[in-house]
């Protein structure tokens, strides 16, 4: 067995070990209080995927007035957006979300993400951002995301990941997580896969550089406890999307 055989093994045996575990202390956890689920397995949880905010009517990009009516949309149905933290905590011990979670996340540190943060917080939501190192974000900039959300790694220059050998793989990962660690005193222990793309020798790199997780791009909800911790699948927001398309996203299994 190569090393990302033993990492494979080790990691099946790992998922397997925290599913008994939770379950063996689930009579522990209680009924926990309003609609909150004492165990999340089984959960789906919606993660969208955004970048850029703005007019510029791009594939990868949602108007400031659409990324609103997104959130309006959330809060009429009865959602929830909850952290990273909040959702790992979910997917490893089964730890209580509240109705219907959602899981916004923005991409690469445009400097959009201060638009995004800021509709965001006119409706309470959290937003959890995945920035690069070569971010034109100011470090002043990065702070205050970090007190709107999580921020988290999305690699020192954002390269297809599969096409890097181990060590530039560990390079990208582990600067970028010092960049952000240094800026915002936070920890980062996730990682966007640039492009969603990734290989069983980055997933090796990402858990030397201190990173217990890893999110991918495309695919439809994440189904707590169900999925691959280092490619969990995120649906992608894009520029033609309508308000229709989008409720269909986030409804979809
Ligand atoms: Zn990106």
């Amino acid at each position: 067995m190569g090393r990302a055989g033993v990492w494979r093994f080790a990691r099946a045996f790992l998922c397997a070990w925290f599913l008994a575990i939770s379950w063996l202390l689930l009579p522990l956890l209680g009924h926990g209080g309003g609609t909150a689920r004492a165990n999340s397995f089984g959960v789906r949880v919606p993660i969208l995927a955004y970048h850029n905010i703005d007019h510029s009517g791009s594939a990868y990009s949602t108007s400031p007035e659409m990324l609103d009516a997104h959130m309006v949309w959330l809060q009429a149905n009865g959602y929830t957006a909850i952290s990273i933290w909040q959702f790992w905590d979910a997917m490893t011990v089964g730890a209580a979300l509240p109705a219907n979670p959602v899981l916004l996340t923005n991409d690469d540190g445009w400097e959009s993400a201060l638009t995004f943060a800021e509709v965001l917080g006119r409706y309470g939501m959290v937003g959890n951002y995945f920035i690069n190192s070569v971010s034109p974000l100011t470090a002043d900039q990065i702070r205050f995301l970090a007190q709107n959300g999580p921020v988290q790694a999305h690699t020192a220059t954002h390269q297809h990941m599969s096409q890097l050998g181990y060590d530039a793989q560990f390079a990208e990962i582990a600067d970028n997580k010092a960049y952000i660690e240094g800026i915002t005193g936070l920890p980062v222990r996730f990682v966007a896969w640039p492009f969603g793309d990734w290989n069983a020798s980055a997933v090796e790199a990402a858990v030397a550089a201190g990173i217990v997780g890893g999110l991918g791009l495309g695919g439809t909800g994440c189904v707590v406890g169900g999925v691959d911790l280092f490619n969990v699948p995120r649906i992608m927001m894009e520029g033609p999307d309508t308000i229709d398309t989008f409720a269909a996203k986030v409804t979809a299994w």
